[in-house]
């Protein structure tokens, strides 16, 4: 073994003698602790909490009165402590790591913007204080609505959509009210086959029939397929740009042009905007609508299933139809939250409202944190160096993994492989597993669809060349292992406190409740 002159060993120590290990009488490894279900660590008769007897009150809830325990777990405060602290260190975070989850944008959150959310006079304000109590929190949201329409180069911008998801059913609901605004009954939205999940699924939900667009072999909207298929039925046409091959549709100005020569509109999911922010404005390439997931490309943590915020940008054509409420800078400079009752005559053919009140107020002040400590330079670098750290990536390893479209030029801010060239049974989920082994949070698996085997790759701007050429090594041995057929990587993970789960069975039968008798169940 070789020693830097520090007295430290410049490579991983193999562990030699691993296997002599003697399973642990505890189920602990060490620092990485065994940890049973709440309900088996506490007992329904026991509590952490010392209350006052209770004194007997005749029951007024007659027949809705509990007869049962209510069977919850009693534990004193530090066992509940150890018990999440313990389940937590299981977990992984972008404060461990890198997070290659491509599409989802897992970029570091900085404090500062944690910090800024947290203020008294953000945090603690209630949705139906007098507005004269809350200018600041009111003065953020639009403040940040001018910076998204700036940033975009739109006509209005609607905040009170809660995450992409939603933000896309706003923008499909605007597009349906113009349409019915001048009487025009279309039943069809155009979806490219690379589309997130969302996207049809959305138009699904607004009642329209869903229609795929191919792709060309170089991963982009095949342009004479779509035309091919415009028409007077067509509502919209949803596209994602840069799209979820990590490529740029650079035919956008054509397919707008397109489709709004038949009278429909263009949708863009925005999802993927942190790669270009700052150097393209949607509005230049005429998008009608379009969603920016604020957790992705303005930062805020985010996975787990939350919190989200997606706000909507609209173009002159779809602004009138957008929802309630809204900010609005009055003359003698307050900021009002425009209602259905003081709407006036500026909004009458709005859609109606997205959510009960204004929408993510803390991802709205993390999302302007981000954009005033970047300023409008910082925000161009921010797409700038999240492009080339997926294009390191995707260069650094295309000749181990193959690249579907690396032949045409560089990617944009995720680099896509291919599970082509890996020994007979090999798969993506055995790159996956591997990479956990490593220390990594595996990348997104066989999304798009588009590609065989898909591995989806998003390093985000926020990772240092160490950190990525890290991640890199441990890509390149696994695929090595996947393309030489090493049997040992079916077993992976090794190291992590469960083993390969059955996925399937987890999805079918789910346990979502505890009980003892079907816990033994699973268990058998
Ligand atoms: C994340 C994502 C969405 C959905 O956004 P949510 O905020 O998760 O609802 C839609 N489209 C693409 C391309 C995405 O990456």
């Amino acid at each position: 073994m070789t020693m830097l002159k520090e007295g430290r060993p410049t490579a991983p120590i193999p562990v030699e003698d691993a296997h002599m290990a003697p399973a642990t009488v505890t189920g602990n490894r060490a620092l990485m602790l065994e940890e049973k279900l709440i309900f088996e660590i506490g007992s329904n008769d026991t509590t952490g909490v010392d209350f006052a007897v209770v004194p007997e009150v005749a029951s007024r809830l007659g027949t809705l009165a509990r007869t049962d325990a209510i069977g919850l777990p009693g534990l004193s405060e530090q066992e509940t402590v150890r018990h999440y602290t313990r389940l937590s260190r299981q977990n992984y975070a972008i404060d461990l790591g890198l997070f290659p989850l491509g599409s989802c944008t897992m970029k570091h959150n900085p404090r500062l913007n944690e910090k800024v959310a947290r203020m008294p006079g953000f945090a603690d304000v209630h949705p139906l204080q007098p507005q004269s109590t809350v200018q600041g929190a009111l003065g953020v949201i639009n403040e940040l609505a001018v910076w998204l329409i700036q940033l975009t180069g739109m006509h209005g911008v609607a905040m009170t959509p809660k995450a992409g998801a939603h933000g896309e059913l706003c923008g499909l609901l605007c597009i349906r009210a113009a349409l019915e605004a001048r009487g025009d009954a279309r039943q069809v939205v155009l979806v490219p086959e690379s589309a997130h999940g969302t996207n049809p699924a959305t138009a699904a939900f607004c009642g329209y029939k869903v229609e795929d667009i191919p792709a060309t072999p170089d991963g982009r909207v095949d342009l004479e397929a779509l035309k091919a298929r415009l028409g007077p039925d067509v509502a919209a046409v949803m596209i994602t740009n840069p799209n979820t091959c990590g490529l740029f549709e650079r035919d956008m100005k054509v397919i707008s042009d397109a489709v709004h020569a038949v009278g429909a509109f263009v949708y863009c999911d925005g999802a993927n905007f942190n790669a270009i922010v700052g150097r393209v404005r949607p509005g230049d390439l005429g998008v009608d609508a379009m969603h920016i997931n604020l957790h992705k490309t303005f930062s805020t943590p985010h996975g787990g299933g939350g919190p989200g915020s997606g706000p909507v940008v609209l173009s002159e054509a779809l602004s009138p139809f957008g929802p309630l409420p809204y900010t609005a800078r009055m003359a003698d400079g307050t900021i009002h939250l425009i209602e259905e009752e003081n709407v006036g005559e500026e909004m009458p053919q709005s859609f109606g409202r997205m959510s009960a009140f204004h929408g993510q107020m803390g991802m709205f002040t993390r999302a302007l944190a981000y954009i005033l400590s970047h300023g409008a330079d910082g925000l161009r670098q921010v797409a700038e160096d999240a492009v080339l750290n997926a294009n390191y990536i995707l260069r650094s390893l295309e000749d181990v993994l193959d690249a579907p479209f690396g032949g045409s030029g560089p990617c944009m801010h995720e680099a896509l492989f291919s599970d082509k060239g890996f020994a007979d049974g090999f798969t993506t989920l055995d790159i996956a597993k591997g990479l956990i082994d490593e220390g990594f949070h595996p990348m997104t698996m066989y999304f798009p669809l588009v590609v065989h085997g898909a591995m989806l790759v998003e390093p985000t701007e926020t990772e240092s060349k160490a950190a990525l050429d890290q991640f890199i090594l441990a890509l390149r041995s696994l695929a090595q292992r996947a393309k030489a057929g090493d049997d040992a990587l079916k077993g992976a993970p090794y190291h992590a406190p469960r083993r390969r789960l059955d996925e399937t069975l987890a999805a079918r039968k789910p346990v979502l409740t505890w009980s003892e008798p079907e816990m033994a169940q699973a268990a058998e």
